[in-house]
């Protein structure tokens, strides 16, 4: 991937800067309709040089940063972690985003007061995809082992929801979206694209949300909604 597809920045609602760094890959692995952990390297020392590049084209614009890395923070190098935190000291950002399996959840508030010590916020956002339990643990392989979305609100301060998947409705997305809402900071809509995996985006549902629930949250200041995965501005196309 070129290094100009992993910096960006989102320039409404939330704004702020956005890397796609690398890691040495999801530990989780399973989710039936992810292809993104493809993206990593065992080599430390690549991925480091990778990802100072990368953190180098950090300008401070808005003094928030977003990381993703296809995978979850604990999976960056700790030369990586360090240099983010280089950084945004350098830049004044006040604000870092990251993203977090359900897995690492014990890890956070290591992480937390890490970047605090140094006067950073951190916001801890999950991949829950769905609340419906039953959906996510038997069909999605999620791996999120409790159907109580105040659990999850223990550890993650923002959600991302999965839409266009076979099986979805109009129902059952707007209850993700108000449960997202009630429970979470902010929450992340992503329309699923077709990638390389066995679960298919279906036309279908996501017409019903673009007809019916888009223009219903895409002026809410807490919901991001992303038509394409590539809309945030970093990532290339799977398929
Ligand atoms: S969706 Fe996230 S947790 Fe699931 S396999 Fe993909 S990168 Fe890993």
């Amino acid at each position: 991937m070129l290094d100009s597809n992993r910096y960006s920045t989102i320039d409404e609602k939330n704004k702020r800067e956005i890397v796609l760094l690398r890691g040495k890959g999801c530990q989780w692995r399973k989710c039936r309709f992810c292809d993104y952990h493809l993206d990593f390297c065992k080599n430390e020392n690549e991925n480091f040089e990778l990802n100072k590049r990368i953190l180098n084209m950090i300008r401070g614009t808005y003094d928030v940063l977003e990381v993703v890395n296809s995978g979850s923070f604990s999976d960056l190098d700790k030369n990586t972690v360090n240099e983010i935190l280089r950084v945004c000291k350098e830049k004044n950002i006040h604000t870092l985003h990251f993203e977090s399996h359900w897995m690492h959840r014990f890890e956070l508030e290591n992480i937390r007061n890490f970047f605090k010590e140094n006067g950073i916020t951190v916001k801890t956002k999950i991949g829950v995809e769905t609340f419906d339990y039953l959906f996510r643990e038997s069909y999605l392989m999620k791996g999120i082992d409790t159907d109580k979305p105040e659990d999850i609100a223990k550890y993650f301060d923002e959600v991302c929801l999965l839409f266009g998947i076979p099986g979805q409705t109009y129902e059952s997305m707007k209850n993700d979206i108000q449960t997202g809402l009630k429970y979470f900071e902010r929450i992340c809509i992503n329309i699923m694209c077709d990638n390389t995996m066995p679960i298919k985006p279906d036309s279908r549902v996501k017409e019903i949300f673009a007809k019916y629930l888009y223009p219903a949250y895409s002026a809410n200041e807490r919901v991001d909604i992303l038509m394409d995965n590539l809309d945030f501005g970093v990532g290339e196309k799977s398929v």
